[in-house]
């Protein structure tokens, strides 16, 4: 047997890397949620050959102090938790310090960024996971990143790389999902130079309908509810569509609790139920909905990319969710009831 020995940390950021950055769509998911965090009006994201040859995120967030760039791209350092009892009640969408050593580990990355209130920009680079020293650069206040070659030290991940088309489409996709629970941030999305998005900035309530339409289309919108519903300190409120706006896939289905997009079991149980027998079999309902509740009754440390969430009373979520949707959908039976065929 041979003896156990810790592991260099480019070694342990590749490992963790493995988790988290499945895909091209998952660098530009954890770099948008930190321009979010960072408190950003403004987000472009421009993309080369579906993600493998560039990714880079332009902000207009809060930066990073100079001082701060090494930490920023070691593991299991953040701002933004410091204790556990942070972590018993995470309010951003990054928490685990994991995300830029883990790209960095497995691309050619830059990071320049000018912290608010400060004259100077600073740039860091990291090559395959090691970090170079810090030097003086130009930028406004925000912070730019840039991934370049995407797994080229991790052949068997760059073998797994989809058509340029594939994995595009992955990003609009995830770039979709965070616009809608954005309405007030401006994102930009352009492919191989061309502009593919440009969202403006949501000011009013009416502005948030627009962007909802924007991202998903009149057609979304022409054949949905509005709804919006609070008990028990919890509040759902969105987009849901109507039984006869079915789709035969579940293309258009997104939820977000407190701002973050995920994926869970019960809240698709509860949804099902709802829509139940207004139905068919093998039909999806499209929604938009939005849950919102006290950051200490959903746990979101379950899953390393944070697509999962655990609710501390999973059953007074599910029931909640399910009522609302019954008596949302409940008019549009009645009233739809005669148009189902046979
Ligand atoms: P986490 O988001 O879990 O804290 P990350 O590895 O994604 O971990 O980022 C590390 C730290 O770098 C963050 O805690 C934050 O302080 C800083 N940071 C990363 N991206 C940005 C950004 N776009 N603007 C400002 N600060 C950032
Ligand atoms: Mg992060």
């Amino acid at each position: 047997m041979s003896r156990i020995r810790s592991l260099p940390p480019e070694l342990v950021n590749q490992i963790a890397a493995g988790e988290v950055i499945e895909r091209p769509a998952s660098v530009v998911k954890e770099l948008v949620e930190n321009s979010l965090d960072a408190g950003a009006r403004r987000i472009e994201i421009d993309i080369e050959q579906g993600g493998a040859r560039l990714i880079r995120i332009r902000d207009d967030g809060g930066g990073i102090d100079a001082e701060d760039l090494p930490l920023a791209v070691a593991a299991h350092a953040t701002s933004k938790i410091a204790s556990f009892d942070d972590l018993e009640r995470v309010g951003t969408l990054g928490f685990r310090g994991e995300a830029l050593p883990s790209i960095a580990s497995v691309s050619r990355f830059a990071l320049t960024s000018r912290a608010r209130g400060t004259e100077a920009a600073w740039r860091i680079e990291v090559d395959g996971g090691r970090p170079r020293a810090p030097a003086p650069a130009q930028h406004p206040q925000g912070t730019n990143v840039e991934v370049r070659d995407l797994f080229y030290n991790l052949p068997a991940r760059r073998k797994f790389l989809r058509a340029e088309r594939t994995e595009f489409g992955h990003i609009d996709e995830l770039v979709k999902s965070i616009a809608l629970a954005r309405a007030p941030v401006e994102l930009r999305l352009s492919h191989n130079g061309k502009p593919v998005r440009l969202l403006h900035a949501a000011r009013t309530e009416g502005d948030e309908t627009r962007r909802i339409s924007d991202v998903l289309g009149e057609e979304f919108l022409a054949n949905s509810l509005r709804i919006e519903h609070e008990a028990a300190g919890l509040r759902l409120r969105g987009w849901v569509g109507l039984p006869t706006a079915s789709r035969s896939q579940a293309d258009q289905q997104y939820f977000h609790v407190n701002g973050r997009l995920v994926r869970d079991r019960l809240v698709a149980h509860a949804v099902r139920q709802a829509y139940a027998d207004v139905l068919y079999h093998g039909r999806h309902p499209s929604f938009v909905l939005f849950l919102e509740l006290d950051p200490a009754l959903v746990d979101v440390n379950v899953h390393p990319a944070k697509h999962e969430v655990r609710f501390r009373e999973g059953r007074l979520v599910h029931d909640f969710l399910y009522r609302t949707l019954d008596d949302a959908l409940g008019g549009a039976r009645a009233g739809s009831a005669a148009n189902l065929p046979g």
